[in-house]
């Protein structure tokens, strides 16, 4: 495993640190403002393209020493468990995912692998204040609250974790193939009269085949932070196409949150997930109408993977005692969110209805 350190690129102007900067698409300098140029990194630059790691070696020896650029700080929260590491020596004082502010320091892993690649911001915090209101106004029955958590200070810029997996499939099946036929056979109806139908029969004929396929960029999410369902809302973040090396000046200034779902669980819930896209592949090169007792016998070679951070835009509120969260695809755009239902909102609707129909019926009974 290489321990590469990162490298650093100061403002030209004044030597200070440059941050990301998702509305102009470039590196800033927040002391004096420069903005530094930029370019998206292409995959065949050398030096600079996104490493693929071997899976097996670095399941027996897990430190990635690659080092995050500069001092980090890392805290976790009391209340939902989500890890965030610092890079800017910046402290919260309240937690991004969730809004409690019971954070307390957390010691950093050793042999935490840290990221080698992520997808910068892409959508600006107020692009995404925009697409967050209008997302509201299409959620009737939710109450007002709810718009105003939308507009105020509580939306956080993340860096979420992810696991990305390379893999090559080789595999053998055998399968039963069944192919329908039809008789033709005569019968009594209730009335005892003969009569014939058409009735279907399957021959069974042993199949078997062979499935060479190759797996780019499967996912995986590292997170606790953002909830399962609503991750899975907001993808795909395009990981296969855009990523960029890591480097600090893409992560100062926003949270980064550490995986809670370490490489070995990673790697065992890839490998679930592609067993069962194996079996699908293969279910479809059973020929015939039919078929049944289909055996996979699969090999993986070359399992690869990355560490990977995609943006994240996320409000959290409490409304009433429960906690609720709306995130955004920072590369996309892509909205998902829970809210709660303002039961005043729904009573008035329906009472609406209700008069509606009273006095539909009223005229239509007086015509
Ligand atoms: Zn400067
Ligand atoms: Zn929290």
């Amino acid at each position: 495993m290489n321990n590469a350190t990162v490298a650093k690129h100061p403002c030209p102007e004044c030597g200070g640190d440059l941050q990301w900067n998702a509305a102009r698409q470039a590196l800033v300098c927040p002391y004096c403002g420069t903005a530094a140029a930029w370019s998206p990194a292409q995959p065949a630059d050398p030096g600079t393209a996104v490493i693929e790691h071997d899976l097996e070696t670095a399941l027996r020896n897990p430190a990635i020493s690659r080092d995050w650029g500069e001092k980090r700080r890392e805290v976790q929260c009391q209340s939902c468990h989500a890890i965030s590491v610092f890079v800017d020596g910046r402290v919260a004082q309240r937690c991004d995912f969730c809004g409690s502010p019971s954070i307390i320091a957390h010691e950093a892993q050793k042999d935490a692998i840290t990221p080698q690649s992520l997808l910068p911001f892409k959508i600006s915090e107020s692009q995404v204040r925009d697409l967050i209101r209008r997302w509201y106004g299409t959620r009737w029955f939710a109450p007002d609250k709810l718009k105003r958590a939308a507009l105020t200070d509580t939306l956080h810029g993340v860096y979420s974790p992810y696991w990305t997996f390379d893999a090559q499939a080789d595999a053998r099946w055998t399968a039963e193939a069944g192919y329908y036929y039809y008789v033709s056979e005569t019968y009594r109806d209730a009335q005892g009269n003969t009569r014939t139908r058409q009735v279907r029969h399957v021959r069974w004929e042993p199949a078997s085949g062979q499935l060479a396929h190759f797996f780019d960029d499967t996912l995986v999410p590292g997170t606790v932070g953002v909830q399962p369902e609503l991750l899975a809302g907001i993808e795909p973040f395009p990981t296969t196409t855009d990523l960029q090396p890591y480097s600090p000046e893409f992560v100062r200034g926003w949270t980064v949150e550490r995986y809670q779902i370490d490489l070995r669980k990673a790697s065992e819930l890839n490998l679930a997930d592609l067993q069962q896209q194996v079996r699908a592949l293969c279910s479809a090169q059973v020929p015939g109408d039919t078929q049944r007792n289909l055996e996979v016998d699969a090999r993986y070679r070359g399992r690869t993977f990355k560490h990977v951070l995609v943006p994240v835009w996320i409000v959290s509120y409490t409304y009433g005692s429960r906690r609720f969260q709306i995130v955004a695809n920072g590369y996309t755009g892509k909205i998902a969110g829970k809210h709660p239902y303002s039961w005043v909102k729904i009573l008035f609707a329906v009472l609406t209805a209700l008069i509606v129909a009273g006095v539909m019926l009223y005229f239509l009974d007086s015509q």
